[in-house]
């Protein structure tokens, strides 16, 4: 067997129980086409094949790739691409009229990059199931006012739905990763309530806001955006801070930004 390589992140799942509970997370029907990210050694792959209409594995590893391909090789609906997710053209790959469903096991520093590369094309897809660092789903899925919400969390949120499922110990993997697993599934959502300035409007006051999480969002909107704005015109309580904002309400005050911005 090949050795595992560190730098892909390369933790492979032992447990088919927790495979088998991963892929039906993602309800799959024998109409969905859905994409995974590293295959790896194939222990969702498996799964997939059996149940998905269209089955699409995007795998770095080039000597994994070859294994993959002789084993799941022959089956009809089964393509693999030997690339790098982060570089992948996804309009091409997810041309089709469908939406996607993806799943991944994926490497734990890369998951907010693949997140991100997500939400851009989240008109093509519809679910999807990770198992990502718990950490990381922690924040993800955090509610306002604890400690864990914060940019990741709104953002995460905004694009889509987000729900934390269940942990898988270190344990299940070989070699075993220095943390615990979490398994996480976003249904994204398909309109989102802004768009154009009023959505770099709200990036900007989430960023600027959680860049000092601590201080009222006076201090760190007002004093330090480049927007040019009649604050006093704002309906908002600016003694806020932003980890009590719900979602809607960064969205909200993003909106009030946008019409009472000052054009020059
Ligand atoms: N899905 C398998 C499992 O559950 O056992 C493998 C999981 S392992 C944590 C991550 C997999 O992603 C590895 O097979 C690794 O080679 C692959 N990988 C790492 N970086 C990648 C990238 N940028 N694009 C595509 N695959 C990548």
């Amino acid at each position: 067997m090949l050795r595992p390589k560190k730098s892909l992140g390369q933790n492979f799942l032992i447990d088919e129980n927790i495979a088998r509970k991963i892929v039906a997370a993602l309800e799959i029907t024998p109409s969905d086409a859905v994409l995974e990210i590293g295959p790896g050694r194939g222990v969702l792959t498996k799964y997939l094949v059996e149940s998905a209409g269209k089955l699409l594995a995007v795998e770095i590893d080039r000597a994994l790739v070859a294994q993959l391909s002789e084993r799941f090789g022959e089956a009809e609906n089964f393509r693999l691409l030997n690339e790098d997710v982060l570089k992948l053209d996804l309009t091409s790959v997810l041309n089709s009229r469908h939406r996607w469903k993806v799943i991944g096991n994926v490497p734990y520093h890369i998951t907010s990059q693949i997140f991100f590369k997500l939400f851009e094309h989240r008109e093509k897809i519809s679910t999807a199931v990770f198992m990502i660092q718990r950490e990381v789903a922690d924040r993800m899925a955090a509610a306002p006012n604890c400690k864990d919400y914060g940019i990741l969390a709104v953002f995460c949120q905004f694009y889509a739905e987000v729900e934390k499922l269940f942990h898988v110990s270190r344990h299940v993997f070989a070699p075993k990763p220095d943390v615990t697993s979490a398994v996480i599934r976003l249904k994204m959502r398909q309109h989102l309530p802004i768009a154009g300035t009023e959505l770099k409007i709200f990036t900007e006051i989430v960023k600027r806001g959680f860049g000092q999480r601590r201080k009222m969002l006076r201090n760190s909107l007002q004093k330090t955006t480049d927007l040019s704005v009649d604050w006093d015109k704002i309906d908002f309580n600016f003694e806020r801070r932003p980890e009590q904002l719900r979602v809607e309400e960064f969205v909200a005050l993003a909106q009030q930004i946008a019409q009472k911005q000052i054009r020059s």
